[in-house]
């Protein structure tokens, strides 16, 4: 067992403190890595504050993680000490289910195994996440991260832009297709530079008039003031794809009438209370689609970080102490981030000693 440092809360209104536990040994097909970065997603308050219903507590968050292999079991072929890799939000599934055989283990039709707030399949033990020191992991769990890209700016690649990459690629985001990122948060910021690399037209709806410049910057050809409804019926009926990311409950139809016929809105932005239902008749007229979507499967996270490390992407990122993450909550919660916190792992180590 190794002796590791994190961060956990204890309870639902209870701040993230200091909490000592032990990684589990290695097991044949097992990674040791040494966290470096680990990126702050909403989800990760989300869950400490309970507010999805099925946080075990103490819970250590952190599903955006970066760090260097420090050890690999006997049965380890894909990984070496040493190299730069990446976890995910998912760090084991049934892989035998039809959506494990397509790759699709986030939709494992036995159950994935979380990387934080999950129960190892093995020794049902309650997995902790990159709020810490060191993890251990499958190796089929385990992402290349490339070399060129800076490693605290990849960190939120593994949840962030997993859970954008995947709806623009499932629905066929690119050249000749108008595309629609709502939010400008973690997964929002992602999503305007993702599918701005795909080649689509892309525009940024945002509630923050302050983020306008920002959206341009990171790859919008156009931004509109989502509250303002003269520049939402500016683009009524035009899109081919729109990606929700907003962290909390709101209107869906004006959205929804943004859409072309046969568009589809996706949902992955995940609120405590849900999005009152749309108006059918927005819906039926022209054919128009809402679908959801949840992170990505390994393969496709894998495929993500490739083409991130081919286009230079990475997350714009406000590092933070790991002593600072409970502030950093808050001002989440403002909106006020840009736009991904990332705890540098070294300072837990300094509050460790
Ligand atoms: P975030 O950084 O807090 O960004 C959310 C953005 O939503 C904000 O920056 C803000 O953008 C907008 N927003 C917030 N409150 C709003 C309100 N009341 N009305 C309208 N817009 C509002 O959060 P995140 O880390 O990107 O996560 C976003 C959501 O996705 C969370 O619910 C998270 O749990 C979920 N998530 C889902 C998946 C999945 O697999 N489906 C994976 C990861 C995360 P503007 O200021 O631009 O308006
Ligand atoms: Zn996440
Ligand atoms: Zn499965």
């Amino acid at each position: 067992m190794y002796p590791t440092y994190g961060y956990a809360a204890r309870g639902k209104e209870t701040p993230l403190a200091p909490f000592e536990f032990h990684r589990r040994d290695l097991r044949e097909n097992d990674v040791r890595i040494d966290v470096q970065f680990c990126g702050v997603c909403h989800s990760d308050l989300h869950a400490v504050r309970d507010e999805w219903h099925n946080t075990i507590y103490p819970v250590v968050p952190g599903h955006e993680i970066v760090g260097r292999v420090a050890e690999v079991g006997t049965g380890v072929t894909d990984f070496k000490v040493g190299q730069l890799v990446g976890v995910g939000c998912l760090v084991d599934s049934c892989r035998t289910c039809a959506s494990c055989a397509e790759g699709l283990e986030q939709y494992c039709e036995n159950g994935f195994v979380l990387t934080y707030n999950g129960n190892d399949r093995v020794s049902g033990d309650i997995t902790y996440g990159g709020y810490s020191n060191q993890v251990v992991v499958d190796e089929a769990f385990v992402l290349r991260v490339p070399e060129n890209l800076d490693p605290a700016g990849a960190a939120p690649l593994l949840c962030a832009g997993i859970t954008t990459y995947s709806p623009l690629r499932t629905w066929g985001a690119g050249p000749g297709k108008k595309v629609g990122i709502v939010g400008l948060g973690g997964l929002g910021h992602m999503g305007v530079k993702l599918a701005h690399a795909m080649g689509a037209h892309v525009v940024l709806f945002t509630t923050s008039p302050s983020k306008i410049g920002d959206g341009k910057r990171l790859g919008a050809d156009e931004v509109v003031i989502s509250k303002d409804p003269e520049q939402m019926n500016a683009h009524a009926n035009s899109f081919d794809l729109i990606v929700n990311t907003v962290a909390a409950t709101h209107d869906l139809n004006p959205f929804l009438g943004l859409l072309r016929r046969d568009g589809t809105m996706v949902l992955v932005g995940a609120p405590e209370h849900d999005h009152p239902s749309p108006q059918v008749f927005n819906l039926i007229f022209k054919r128009r689609r809402l679908a959801g979507s949840l992170i990505g499967g390994i393969a496709e996270t894998q495929e993500m970080l490739d083409f991130c490390g081919q286009h230079g992407i990475t997350s714009d990122i406000e590092m933070i102490k790991m002593q600072d993450i409970n502030t950093a909550y808050e001002r989440m919660l403002k909106s006020d981030v840009k736009y991904r916190f990332v705890i540098d792992i070294d300072t837990l180590r300094e509050a460790a000693r």
